[in-house]
């Protein structure tokens, strides 16, 4: 239902948190966040109010300059913890992936079968999961072009916000029918990613509208954008015009 995401120098956990409270009007059954905190991916999720899940990672003292977050209403799996997102790739003690995901995939059951047919396990009933392995499968270093690769086999819905363990200063996102901004401070270097610009309100004032196939590489004090000229074609650099 609504995204946040943020690369920044400084610790970004209250302003996705600000921002899921921006989006709460819209409604949702549970919220989640995660971050890139000691060399590992650290997840808060809940199905009470944006509120409570702020006073848990208070409580767990969750701090850092990489994360996304999101307010999900469930289509694919009961509004429950083990649904809520962000989803992990490799759910060992040490998983590499975080994803959050707003929309729908409809092609879920054939790469689900398709990622459990490789070894992957799934931990939840949600159509986003697929995603997040997806990604782990595909990636070989690089984030943006693991999710160029993952993004060709969605069927469906999407905007996406993804990071990773091996990379602490990137988050990648994507869109397909579903709304994406790019919010970019100039002065700190910051980036951020929101399904709407209002969930940015207070924190930056210049944003670019991605477009429908657009995949965003955020890090600290530059972006890059990447889209294909047809659905098959390959992804090439483009630009999007960053408005006040
Ligand atoms: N289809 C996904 C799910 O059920 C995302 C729903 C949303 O947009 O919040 O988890």
């Amino acid at each position: 239902c609504g995204i946040v995401g943020a690369v920044s120098a400084q610790n970004i956990v209250p302003i996705l948190v600000q921002g899921l409270q921006r989006l709460e009007y819209r409604g949702y059954d549970s919220c989640g966040i995660a971050v890139h905190q000691d060399g590992g991916l650290r997840r808060s999720r809940s199905t009470a109010r944006v509120a409570d899940l702020l006073t848990q990672v208070q409580h767990d003292g969750v701090a850092s300059g990489t994360g996304i977050a999101h307010t999900r209403w469930a289509t694919h799996g009961a509004p429950a913890v083990h649904n809520a997102h962000p989803h992990f790739s490799r759910e060992s003690a040490n998983p590499s992936i975080a994803l959050v995901h707003n929309g729908i995939i409809e092609n879920h059951d054939e790469l689900r079968d398709e990622l459990k047919a490789k070894g992957y396990v799934f931990e939840s009933q949600t159509d986003t999961e697929v995603i997040a392995h997806l990604v782990h499968h595909h990636y070989d270093g690089d984030l943006f072009d693991a999710v160029q690769r993952s993004v060709q086999r969605l069927k469906g819905a999407y905007a996406i916000a993804v990071f990773c363990r091996d990379e602490p200063h990137r988050v990648v996102g994507a869109r397909e029918g579903s709304p994406l901004v790019l919010g970019v401070d100039e002065t700190s270097g910051a980036r951020y990613l929101a399904s709407d610009a209002m969930a940015l309100a207070g924190v930056t004032d210049r944003i670019a509208y991605l477009e429908e196939g657009d995949v965003v590489d955020l890090q600290m004090g530059k972006h890059w954008i990447a889209a294909r000229e047809t659905r098959d074609g390959p992804f090439r650099p483009v630009s999007r015009e960053v408005k006040t």
